[in-house]
């Protein structure tokens, strides 16, 4: 259970100073200078030790991605860090916490993991209907450039480094972090294939490393209390403190940082006021925001949170926004309604996304009523395989995984939708 003192984020209701003077309260930008003056290696050894793994979602250790940007650039290319702040996915609003109540946690964090790899610039690209948080973070930004924070000779410490702030313009694929790219570029947002990499060929064509704004707004805290009070918390490789977006049938949804690896019944216990109508009353919960499978009440019962536990049961921790949904739920309607956002939010650049999603939903759509046959419950899955692995970026399983979830373990109330369709049918038919 993590203690009060052990939370690296003490603002993200905004009950404090978000502004600059209330940042160095809570202890942001003191010592900076000192860790630049650490360098580069140091900075990148400290993250190792701490097995930090990324927050947006795929959990790649922090510290070996940034290892994979080139020590010198042989033709002077510079380098670049791109901090994703396109948090889109639904059920997801931890970044949007920081980036309203917290925004320095992230300007400082990307000074210091712009000098663990050599990047002389930095762009934090934000989500277009992120108003509020973009004009907080651009506040925050304009505050340490005045303070000699940033820009040449960063913190006193001989480092020039400049950071900008990108407003995007509203889709989901845009947080794909080469479809970013592209959109940064001033393209169409569309994910490139891979290789190349980022780190070998990124933003204009330079070494580039895309993390997610949580990932760097833990970076300064890890590095002035060290990476082995970081891995001190949670399980093995599944290590730290983490963000949790609870949303749903609980008592009082909410955001909460906690130690990895925490008991989702604990989690939601202990933060949340419970499940509404009681732990009895709940169906399933989606883990992960929004690309992750559902899972029943069964697992939930034991489930630890993390990226390993979740795995193993069939799921993933993704962006860690906890979506609780009680009996109450339709659960075929609530699994149609992603359906449907997938299907929106394909890029179209590949047949089995583009033609798969739409596919997959208008399925869907049927099956809320019980308007299909159960063969079609089969079919339904094997499009679904069909699509996963098999596409440029990762939204096609994205869309694949929450129908593969439903079908694993609902699908006894999918039968019996269809059952009580037809029996419907059959009756009016009769009384006709
Ligand atoms: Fe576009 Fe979908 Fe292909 Fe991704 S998987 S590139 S979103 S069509």
């Amino acid at each position: 259970m993590l203690r009060d003192e052990d939370r690296i984020f003490t603002n993200l209701y905004g009950i404090h100073d978000w502004r600059l003077a209330g940042a160095r309260q809570r202890g942001d930008w003191s010592g900076t200078k000192d860790l630049i003056l650490k360098g580069r290696d140091w900075l990148v050894e400290e993250i190792k030790n701490s097995n930090l793994r990324g927050r947006g979602g795929a959990g790649f250790p922090t510290g070996m991605k940034w290892s994979f940007m080139p020590k010198a650039s042989p033709d002077g290319r510079p380098s670049y860090l791109v901090v994703n702040a396109d948090e889109s996915e639904p059920g997801t609003c931890k970044d949007r916490d920081i980036l309203r109540h917290d925004p320095h946690k992230l300007v400082e964090g990307c000074l210091l993991a712009s000098v663990a790899m050599g990047a002389s610039a930095c762009y934090i690209y934000i989500r277009g209907e992120f108003y509020n948080e973009a004009s907080n973070l651009q506040v925050a930004i304009d505050e340490a450039y005045a303070a000699g924070l940033l820009g040449k000779n960063a913190c006193g410490s001989g480092y020039d480094f400049e950071l900008y702030l990108h407003r995007g313009a509203g889709a989901y694929i845009c947080g794909e972090e080469t479809a970013l790219l592209e959109s940064l570029e001033g393209r169409k947002g569309q994910p490139r294939l891979k290789p190349p990499f980022p780190a070998q060929c990124g933003l204009y064509g330079c070494p580039t490393t895309v993390n997610n704004v949580e990932t760097i707004a833990v970076v300064p805290t890890i590095l002035r209390r060290g990476g082995s009070w970081f891995a001190g918390f949670g399980r093995p490789k599944n290590n730290g403190t983490k963000l949790f977006c609870i949303s749903g049938h609980v008592n009082k949804p909410c955001t909460v940082e906690e130690e990895m690896g925490i008991p989702l019944k604990e989690l939601l216990e202990k933060h949340c006021g419970g499940v509404r109508g009681g732990w009895d009353n709940l169906l399933g919960v989606i883990p992960g925001g929004s690309s992750v499978p559902v899972l029943p009440k069964s697992i939930c019962d034991t489930v630890l949170m993390d990226f390993d536990a979740l795995r193993e049961v069939k799921s993933g921790l993704g962006t860690a926004a906890v979506i609780v949904m009680d009996k109450s739920t339709d659960i075929i309607a609530a699994i149609a309604r992603l359906a449907h956002f997938y299907k929106h939010e394909s890029c179209g650049q590949c047949t089995p996304c583009r033609e798969g999603t739409g596919w997959m939903w208008r399925v869907m759509e049927r099956l809320v009523k019980g308007n299909a046959s159960v063969e079609e419950i089969d079919m339904l899955l094997d499009v679904s395989y069909e699509i996963e692995g098999h596409t440029i970026c990762a939204l096609g399983d994205a869309a694949a995984w929450p129908i593969q979830g439903l079908i694993r373990h609902f699908r006894p109330v999918l039968e019996e939708r269809i059952k009580n369709y037809r029996a419907t049918a059959i009756g009016r038919s009769q009384a006709a």
